[in-house]
Formats: structure tokens, sequence, C-alpha cells
């Protein structure tokens, strides 16, 4: 583990390496304790450097057993060697030389997951962002592409299978039981899309035929006996292909494509070339172990890593800055899949309340940086929702200022100029303002300044001129070392509603670029004028949410309730019930914290039961929408001051209020979505579920809930309808006889089943209340929870420290205290891991301020703990600062 140098990296230092390295021939000789790896170099120097420029190679704690230059044993005197540099002082004179290296591994004792570790004795690799190094000396950056030949030798009883990137060229045996196989790529690659897979895996074979008639071989390789938890993903993946196809002209380019699922994994999955590596959770699935959510995560993250292929590593970055490149876009994609998939209007809610519940935090915090950030000290640190999800949001605003066919003419181009490139944002915009004529350079603020912009919207209607207007004025809020802002392009889908519900008509506006139901908001403040209105409309606004933006908007509660009702676009309408359960949520807590007891307005839990009962409306809709908001989307609207008792009891306060004002709709519509056919994981009976149970989780609140839901519990024909019963019954129940027969089942029923095992941690971990931090310190104890294992401790750790309120923020900070303890036991292992954790304290400062001091000595605590690595001190220091 690199303990932390402070170093900064700094967007503006970028320049080319002198060297180039075009081929890299590895040989690995597998050995759980040591590994022996022999890089084979093909080391070239740029046309106009000097030849005696010294040759800076990258290592992570690696152990040099041999080196030789040009053919020849190399000298101490021609090198500098520690464990994180080789140093040629001296190069060949010759422009292109070899450089033999060979090092040794311990995979078995590599609790990072970097480079080459074991995951249940299957030899596996992550080199994203810098793990490669971990392998071996080598110019370890994006921009440095490479043909990699990669032979593999193992013990055939240890490893029968032997994978690696590009296509399989050669195999046999080595004698005394070895045996090897030799994997060619023959697309030039940065070395972090490296990777190497060797064990004993159950294989799922398929094909693929792609657009131009190529047959190609596809194997997702899962432990022994789980195959058959492998369909769905497979089935994703073919139509992933297809749609790459259909969607963008991109077709996959070599002759094999293979998926392993591993259980450890630090990420979701990872998407090397012609081996993708999946964290086992995003691969296997069936109705008995798998939710809806997990099958709906396993295809868009399935399609996610493949679409890198062309997006990421057919196109790559130029250096770690430029990672919303490949991510941003990549998301966009995805999101794009998913959404032609299942229901778009749905899956428009459900990414921009993910992008709030996660992005707009980080952005409105310490940790706040542009989606393009311009420094960092350690990269691993830079895969956030900013990153991937606002990155996202800024590809969709250009397809949106563009129009889709200007948007897919640029991405031809980007395609057509930039393959085999390491490529940057700007060539990226150029693209788009080449294929469509417009100035972009407003606009790519987007990538460069960081906080969510804020529109403040108010409207006035002149019955006499016919006109309406709209005043809107944007400003951005200062972030860390981005004190002043430069105004933005903003792209704002709007309507005007007449008072039918039908749109109104206007005969010409004024004071802003106005297209297609799109303002442009350039300046700081526009008065857009809109004649020929002769009644008062009612406005939908972000429409879409065609701007990842907040607004302030002056508006009638009246003009709320009608949006609710009759706002022709999915979106908006979601969101303008959403503003109004918000409103009276902040609201509630106040009277709350006065010591009053709150009281809803009839016409807001009428209209709960009135959209619960719309069949004109999808099932998974009316379950968005009866969601009410989390307890952080509400201190987030809140902003500061943050008590999070008060917001939990305003909302089982609503929950109630409304569950109370809807029993019999509510428990009619429940009985009717009782699912009778056979299960199908499609997002049509996905939606049916997703009501049911959010219904479920009204109906508990009321007398009988609990035998109610324990009889959801006990009939469930499927995880979802049984983890949302549990969680029902230990949230809402817990400390029912029903709640404890329920966990306990379900502990008998899957004990040794550790993915499922993660959904009972997560469930419990969430169980509101000051309890909950006594709960989870035992659960740690569990046989079936490990430090070692990112996904358990995630499902524990991390569950209760960002998505338990009222545990985690108990009021005597006891729930800091375990976390803090927590993190650093975690990051003796695992710095990644432990940094990512680390952020759930990055909304400190918004806490009222008992808390607040509380929070502040627990990230003291971390911070004085000494010898931390450069992934937790960033992240602490940032949120301290
Ligand atoms: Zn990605």
């Amino acid at each position: 583990m690199r303990t932390d140098t402070g170093q900064v990296f700094k967007l503006e230092d970028y320049r080319p390496n002198d060297y180039l390295i075009p081929q890299t021939n590895l040989t690995f000789r597998l050995s759980p304790d040591a590994t022996r790896v022999t890089a084979v170099l093909t080391v070239e120097r740029r046309d106009g450097v000097s030849a005696s420029a010294p040759l800076v190679l990258d290592g992570d704690g690696l152990t040099l057993k041999r080196i030789e230059i040009g053919g020849k044993k190399a000298k101490p005197a021609e090198m500098l060697v520690t464990p994180d540099q080789l140093t040629i002082l001296e190069p060949p004179a010759a422009r292109r030389f070899q450089l033999l290296i060979e090092t040794e591994l311990t995979p078995v004792g590599n609790e990072a997951l970097m480079g080459l570790y074991r995951s249940s004795n299957v030899y596996c690799t992550q080199c994203e962002a810098e793990g490669f190094r971990r392998i071996t000396y080598f110019l370890d950056r994006p921009d440095i592409l490479s043909v990699y030949t990669v032979r593999i030798e193992a013990l055939r009883e240890e490893a029968p299978l032997l994978l690696s990137n590009g296509n399989p060229v050669d195999k046999g045996d080595v004698g005394d039981g070895w045996h090897y196989a030799v994997w060619h790529d023959p697309f030039p690659k940065p070395s972090y899309l490296f990777a190497l897979v060797a064990g004993n895996l159950g294989k799922v074979a398929d094909s693929f035929v792609t657009l131009s008639g190529r047959m190609v071989e596809l194997g997702i390789y899962v432990e022994p006996g789980k195959e058959k938890l492998a369909g769905y993903a497979m089935d994703a993946l073919k139509r992933s292909m297809k749609w790459d196809e259909e969607a963008f002209g991109r077709e996959y380019d070599l002759d094999v494509f293979n998926i392993v699922a591993v259980s450890d994994f630090n990420m979701g999955a990872m998407e090397n070339k012609g081996l993708n590596i999946f964290n086992d959770k995003y691969v296997l699935a069936d109705q008995e172990t798998a939710t809806d959510a997990d099958f709906a995560n396993i295809e868009a993250i399935i399609a996610h890593e493949y679409f890198h292929n062309w997006t990421g590593n057919r196109i790559t970055c130029r250096d770690w800055f430029q990672l919303c490149l490949k991510e941003g876009l990549t998301v966009f994609r995805d999101h794009e899949f998913s959404a032609d998939q299942r229901s778009r209007a749905v899956k428009r809610i459900a990414e921009v309340r993910t992008l709030r519940a996660h992005q707009f935090p980080e952005d409105q915090g310490p940790l706040a940086h542009p989606v393009r950030p311009r420094r960092y000290r350690e990269i691993n640190n830079f895969y956030t929702a900013t990153v991937y999800e606002k990155g996202s949001e800024v590809v969709r605003m250009i397809r949106t200022i563009l129009g889709p066919d200007a948007f897919r003419a640029g991405m031809d181009l980007y395609f057509e100029r930039h393959d085999g490139d390491a490529a940057t944002i700007e060539d990226f915009i150029k693209v788009f303002e080449d294929a469509s004529g417009r100035d972009l350079s407003q606009f790519a603020l987007w990538y460069h300044q960081a906080g969510t912009p804020n529109l403040t919207i108010s409207s006035t209607h002149n019955p006499a001129l016919q006109e309406f207007m709209l005043e809107i004025e944007q400003s951005v809020p200062p972030t860390p070392s981005e004190s002043r802002k430069r105004l933005m392009h903003i792209p704002l889908a709007f309507g005007l509603i007449g008072a039918g519900g039908q749109p109104v008509d206007y005969s010409g506006v004024e004071g802003a670029s106005v297209e297609d139901g799109v303002i442009h908001v350039r300046k700081r403040r526009h008065m857009v004028r809109f004649s020929g209105v002769a009644e008062r409309p009612a406005v939908s606004l972000n429409r879409g949410f065609s701007a990842p933006v907040t607004l302030s908007v002056e508006q009638k509660a009246d003009d709320q309730f009608f949006l609710a009702r009759h706002d022709s676009d999915s979106f908006s309408r979601w969101q303008a019930f959403n503003t109004l359960l918000t409103d009276a949520l902040i609201a509630a807590s106040r009277e709350i914290l006065g010591g009053r007891q709150p009281v809803f307005a009839s016409r807001l839990t009428e209209l709960a039961g009135a959209i619960a009962g719309d069949e004109t409306l999808e099932p998974a809709y009316r379950a968005l929408a009866l969601a009410l908001p989390g307890e952080a989307d509400i201190a987030r609207d809140i902003g500061s001051n943050i008590d999070p008792d008060a917001i939990y009891a305003a909302r089982e306060a609503l929950a109630l209020a409304i569950g109370t004002a809807n029993p019999d709709n509510f428990a009619g519509l429940y009985d009717r979505l009782a699912d009778k056919a056979a299960f199908s994981p499609d997002a049509a009976s996905a939606g049916r579920r997703a009501l049911r149970n959010t219904l479920l989780d009204y109906l508990s609140m009321q007398l009988g809930g609990a035998a109610l839901a324990a009889g959801h519990f006990q009939s469930a024909t499927n995880m979802t309808d049984r983890a949302a019963a549990l969680a029902v019954l230990a949230h809402r129940h817990h400390c029912s006889p029903q709640a404890i027969q329920a966990l306990a089942a379900f502990e008998t029923t899957y004990g040794s089943d550790p993915l499922i095992m993660d959904k009972w941690f997560q469930i419990q971990a969430s169980v509101p209340g000051p309890q909950a931090v006594d709960t989870v310190r035992a659960l740690t104890a569990h046989p079936a929870f490990s430090m070692h294992n990112p996904n358990r401790v995630r499902s524990l750790i991390g569950t209760f420290s960002s998505a338990n309120q009222t545990g985690f923020h108990r009021a005597d900070g006891e729930g800091y205290r375990f976390f803090s303890q927590t993190v650093l036991e975690v990051e003796k292992r695992n710095p990644q891991l432990a940094a990512r954790l680390a952020t759930a304290l990055r909304s400190w400062r918004s806490l009222e301020p008992g808390r607040q001091a509380k929070a502040r000595e627990a990230l003291l605590s971390i911070a004085k703990a000494g010898d931390l690595s450069a992934d937790l001190s960033d992240i602490v220091d940032r949120t301290l600062a």
C-alpha cells in the first residue's frame, strides 16, 4: 500500500512521456505466494527526444528479480530501483530496444484487490486506475498504448482455465502437471485494461453474430455450480451487443468476449478488453436469489462494461483527468439502453433520484470537483458520482442542445476521428461543434466548473397585453478552490399548460433563444416574454430534467397540484408531486422541532391515493411517485442545521397520514396486484411488484400491519417480495415477534449464500433508531460477515453510514465513533474501500451544532491515526478543509 506523499497531480502539468511501449509480452508463472512475471517490453524513444533521456517506469511495492536491457543483463550503475520506481539512467542509443523485467508477486497476500490477487482461489486482476504497476514496472498511464501478448502458465489442477485479453492463440502442456495458454490482443491498449483470470470456474457459453456477420463466442465464467444463475446476464449481454449496433453503429471486434464473476471486487465491474471482470453480485441472479433491482442493475452494468469496448477501450483517455470522457459517456449510453429495454419515463425518474442522492451532496460539499477535475492526490477517489452521473447528464445536455440527429453525427465523427486514440474532453466537444456548426465553448463549462447551478424563476401574466413572462436568474454557488464562477449555458426544457391540461401556444418569444421547447439560459438574467397568451398558464419547468440544476421557483401550490395531475411530461409530473411531498415534509419537521404535531393537507394525502389508483399510469411510475423523499433528500433540501430525528419523525407522520387517508383503495389495490402468473423479471412485472411492495409499506403502519407483512414474507415466491416484506417488518415493527421470526427464517434459509446474506445485513443496518449502532457492531461478529470482503463491508458498514440517518447520526456521536474505528480497520487491508466509506461524512457541516462537533471529532480521529494511505487521507483532509 502506498502511504500518502501529499503529491498533487495537475492537469496543466500533462506532457507526453519521452518513450512509448508499442509491444508488451508478458509471461506469468502462477503460484499463490510466488508468481513470476516476465515482461518483455519493446521500448521506443519518441522523435526529437535526446538519447540520454532516462526511462522512468512506475512500480508499486514490486520485487525485482531480473532485468535485461537490449538483451544484456543490466549493471547496477545503469539503473535506480525502488519498489515504486525503476529508472534506466542511460537507455541504449538505438531508438527501439527491448527491456526484460522479471518481478515476483504474492497474489494471496494482496488484500487491496489491486494488481494480481486471489479471490476464492481464483487468480484475477484489477488494473484501473494504477494497478498494473503492482504487476510489473511500466509506463502505467493511459496514453501509453501497447499490443499485448500474454502467456499464462499454471498447475492444471489448480487453474484449468487460463484467460487474458484478446483472442486465444495457443495452449498446451508444459510438463509436471503445468499447462499454458497464450492470448493475443491485436488492439493497442493502455495498461489499465490488462486482465488475467486463472482458476477453476464454470462456464456458460453462447454466441452472437454481429451486423456484418462475424461470429463471436461468448462466455460467462462463474463459481462452479452457479452456472444457472448467469442466464440473465448472458441475455443482457446479447441485447447490449445488438443495441450498440442499432443505436450507435458499433460492432464488437474480437473473436471472443468473456465475462468472469469474482466475489472479492472493489468496484461493480471492469471493462478489460475482451475480458470483463465483474463483482459477482452483478452477474448472478434468479427469482429466488435476486430482487428486481438486482436484475435491473445486472442488465445496466453488463451493458455499461460492454459499451466501454468503444467508449473507453477503442477510444481511451489521454490521462486520468479525462476519466469522464469514458465514464460519463458510457453511463449515458447504458442509461439510454435501459430506457429502451424498460420504461423511459420510469428510468429517467430513477436516474434523477440517484443523481440527487449521490451527486448533489458531493457537488454541494467539501468533496465538490468539476466533471473533469484539474488536480488530484489519489485518482481512486475520483470514481465519483460527479464523474459518472453528472458526466452522463452533460452528454445528455449536448444531445438536447443539438437534437438527436446532430448528436448522432457528432458521435459518428468521434468514432471515426479518434478510433485508436487516447483522447481528451476537448476532442469530444470538438466533434459536436464540427458536426453541428454550433459553438459549445460556453457549454464546455459543465466539464470545467464544479457546483450545482441554481435557477431562480418567477412568472407573471398580463391579460391586457396577453403576455406571459418568465424571469430567470442563474447562479453557481462557490465550491472548494473555485470562489468565482462563470455563467453557464443551461438548456431548460419547459411547457406552458392551459387550464384543461392542453399545451398553450404563443405567437412570439423574446428575451432568450427558445427552440423545440428549450430555453437556452446563457446570461445571468433573462426576461423571457411570450406573446399571444390570453390566459395565465401553469408552467412546467426542467422537463425531463433537461439540466442538472436546482430550481427556486415561486409557484402557487395550486399550480403544483395541477401539474401533479396534468403535466404531459411524465418526469415533471412526478417532480410536481415530489415537490409537494418535500415541502410538506420540511414544514412538518419544523413543526416537530417546535414541539407541535404536524398536520398534512387532505388534498395532498388524497392526491397520493389518486395517483396510486390511476390506471393510466404504469405501476412502476406510481410506485416511484408514492415513495416518499428519503431522509437524506429532505436534509439536503433543508440545507443546514439538520436534525435527522426530526426529519425521520416527519416522514413517518406523512406516511401514516397517507396510509390512513387511503385504507380501502390501498388495500384493494394491494390485493389486485398480487402476481398470479409465473415469475418474470421483465419491467412490467417488476413494476407491479414495486407498487404492491410500496403499498405494503403504507399498509403496514395501520392496525394489523405486522401480520400483513409477515404474511407477505411467508407467501413470497421471489426475492423481491421476500426482501421487501422483511425490510417492512424490520423497519416498522423491529421488536415484533413477526420481525424476529422472519429475520431468523431468512438467516436459516440463506445463511450459506453470501450475496443473499448481504441483503439481510443491509436490512438490519438500515433499521432506524439509536439501537442501530449496537446491532451493526454485533453483526460484524456474524459468521457470514467478513471485513475482508468489499461486498460484506458495503452491505453492513456502508448501508449503516450512508442509508441510516437516525442510527448513524445518533445524537451522542456513538455512530460516528464506531464508524471511524471501522474505517481505520478496513484501511489496513483495503485503502480504496476505506476511502469510499469515509465519504459518508462529507455533509457533516450541514448538521446541527451538537452532531457537527461529534462528526468533526470522528474525522479528526481518522486524520490523526498516522501512516494513512493516500486514498483515505485525501478524503479526510478534503472533508475537514
Ligand atoms: Zn465504466
